[in-house]
C-alpha cells in the first residue's frame, strides 16, 4: 500500500468518522467487482483504507507512523483484514462476504449498499431476474388532483411467445455440455487473499444446468424478443411531484426465462395558473371589490372538481381564507378529504368617476 489512505477515500486528514464512512460507502458502491463499473484493485484499496481509517486506534497510529504503522509495532495484529471474517466468492460467482467479527461496521454498510440479499446473492439469482426500467411521466395539475391513468409505450425485452422464455425449439432442453448439468464450473478467482479456486455459475446455461437442444428460431435461444409493449399506469390522486411508482414485473424479461424486472415510473406534475397545492388542499385566489367584502356576496369559484359558488360573508378581510369542504384532493389511504381554500384579495379602485368619488367621500364623513 503505497498510496495515502485519505487520498484513496478522497477525504481530508481531519475528516469525521461520518465523512469517512460516507466516502467509503460511495466508492465501495462504485468499484464493487460485481458491478459494471467495478474495479477489483480499487475495491481492495478502498477496503484497506477504510479498514484503517474507520478504526480510531488504527487511524491514530496511521496518522502517527504512516503507512508502515503496522511494522511500527503498535497495531498489534493488523495483519490484513481483521474485520473480514471470511472473504471470497460464493458458488454463484458473486462476492460473498461473511463478516464474523465486528470490524468497522461493514455489515451495516454492505447491507445498505447491496440490499438485504447482499453478498449472498448469486449470479444465477441475478440472471434469472430481468433488468428494471425507469421512465418519467409528466401529468397536468388536474390529473394530479383527480388521479389518472396514463398509457406508455416501452420498447423492451419481452417473453418470446414461441418458446415461452426457454430459448428452446419446442421447449426441448438437454444437459449443458459445459457444466454437465451441475450449473457451476470451477474457476480461479483473484481475491484480496490471493487466487482461490471457486465454483461459479456456468456461463453457458447460467446455472440452469440445461440448454436448448435446438435454439428457438424466433429469439435465437435468448428466450426474449424485443418489442413494443403498451403499459397503463394507474396514477393515484395526490401523487407528489417527483414521486416514483413501482410496477412489479413490467421491466425487461431475462435471458433464458425467469422473472421480469420492475418498472419505475417517476411522476412530474405541471403547474396550473389557477391552482396551488398545500398537502391535500387545493388553493385558489379570488379578488373581490371592497363593497363585496363589506356587504358580503356570492361569487363563482373554479375547483378541480368543477365550478361552484361560495358565500362571501359581510366583513370579509383581505387575506381571509374561505373553505369549501371536500373539494380538494381525495387521496386514498388518507383520513378525511382535502378541501378547496379560497384566499381573498380585496381590490381597491384606482380610478373613480365623480359620482363614485362623492359616494366614497360620504363614506368617509360617516366614519368609514
Ligand atoms: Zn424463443
Ligand atoms: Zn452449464
Amino acid at each position: 500500500m503505497s498510496k495515502d489512505y485519505y487520498e484513496i477515500l478522497g477525504v481530508s486528514r481531519d475528516a469525521s468518522e461520518e465523512e469517512i464512512k460516507k466516502a467509503y460507502r460511495k466508492l465501495a458502491h462504485k468499484y464493487h467487482p460485481d458491478k459494471e463499473s467495478g474495479d477489483e484493485e480499487k475495491f481492495k484499496e478502498i477496503n484497506a483504507a477504510y479498514q484503517v481509517l474507520s478504526d480510531k486506534e488504527k487511524r491514530r497510529q496511521y496518522d502517527q507512523f504512516g503507512e508502515n504503522f503496522e511494522q511500527a509495532g503498535g497495531a498489534g495484529g493488523f495483519g490484513g483484514f481483521s474485520g473480514f471474517g471470511d472473504f471470497g466468492q460464493s458458488g454463484g460467482g458473486s462476492w460473498d462476504f461473511n463478516f464474523s467479527s465486528g470490524g468497522g461496521g461493514f455489515e451495516d454498510i454492505f447491507a445498505d449498499i447491496f440490499g438485504q440479499s447482499g453478498f449472498g446473492r448469486s449470479a444465477q439469482a441475478r440472471e434469472s431476474k430481468g433488468s428494471d426500467i425507469a421512465v418519467d411521466v409528466t401529468i397536468s395539475f388536474m390529473e394530479m388532483a383527480l388521479g389518472t391513468k396514463k398509457k406508455i409505450e416501452l420498447y423492451k425485452k419481452t417473453e418470446c411467445p414461441a418458446c415461452h422464455g426457454t430459448g428452446a425449439k419446442d421447449g426441448e432442453l438437454e444437459t449443458c455440455p459445459r457444466c454437465h448439468g451441475r450449473g457451476t464450473i470451477v474457476k480461479n478467482i483473484r481475491t484480496i487473499f490471493g487466487t482461490v479456486q471457486q465454483s461459479i455459475t456456468c456461463d453457458r446455461c447460467l446455472g440452469k444446468g440445461k440448454v436448448p437442444k435446438v435454439k428457438c428460431s424466433e429469439c435465437g435461444g435468448d428466450g426474449y424478443v424485443r418489442r413494443y409493449e403498451t403499459i397503463e399506469i394507474d396514477i393515484p390522486a395526490g401523487v407528489e411531484d417527483g414521486q416514483t411508482i413501482k410496477i412489479p414485473g413490467k421491466g425487461e424479461y431475462p435471458r433464458g426465462g425467469g422473472q421480469p424486472g420492475d418498472l419505475y415510473v417517476t411522476i412530474h406534475v405541471q403547474e396550473d395558473s389557477r391552482f396551488e397545492r398545500e398537502g391535500n388542499n387545493i388553493i385558489s385566489f379570488a379578488t373581490i371589490k371592497f363593497s363585496q367584502a363589506a356587504l358580503g356576496d356570492v361569487i363563482a369559484v373554479e375547483t378541480v372538481h368543477g365550478p361552484t359558488k361560495i358565500k362571501i360573508p359581510a366583513g370579509t378581510q383581505p387575506g381571509d381564507i374561505l373553505r369549501i369542504k371536500g373539494k380538494g384532493i381525495q387521496r386514498d389511504g388518507y383520513f378525511g378529504k382535502g378541501d378547496h381554500l379560497v384566499k381573498i384579495k380585496v381590490e381597491v379602485p384606482t380610478k373613480l368617476d365623480s359620482k363614485q368619488k362623492k359616494l366614497i367621500q360620504e363614506l368617509r364623513e360617516n366614519g368609514l
